[in-house]
């Protein structure tokens, strides 16, 4: 049996995070090392290693169900204007190999703009 991800670890509380939405499919927590103002990861709680993959084993109601639980995680933190990014695959800068989703915002009330 392959050993588990980090991910895997921080759904199983083996690894701590700051929790800011859990369901009984998803989990989203802080970055840990954020690259915007608010810098938040979704993490479907059934693994795949990236989103293409996650699309060929469970289907486009699961890829889905994923941007579903982006948009509620973004509206439970209180964030109307978001970002949402995917890395699929290391040249795209993935390095965490569990499906996530990245919603990052708060840049308005970083630098407000004019
Ligand atoms: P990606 O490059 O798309 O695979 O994104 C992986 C993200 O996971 C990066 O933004 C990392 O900062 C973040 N990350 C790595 N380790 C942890 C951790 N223990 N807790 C929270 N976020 C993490």
């Amino acid at each position: 049996m392959s050993e588990k991800g980090l991910f895997q670890k921080i759904i199983d509380g083996e690894i701590p995070a700051e929790r800011v939405y859990e369901d009984d499919d998803f989990v989203a927590f802080k970055d840990v090392a954020p690259k915007a103002p608010v810098h938040l990861l979704v993490v479907p709680k059934t693994f795949s290693p990236r989103l293409d993959e996650m699309l060929d084993a469970q289907g486009p109601a699961d890829v889905g169900a994923l941007l579903e639980a982006a948009i509620k995680t973004a509206r439970a933190n209180g964030l109307h204007d978001y970002r949402l990014v995917i890395n699929v695959g290391p040249g795209a800068g993935q390095e965490v190999f569990h499906t996530h989703v990245h919603i990052m915002a708060g840049w308005e009330e970083a630098a407000p703009l004019g």
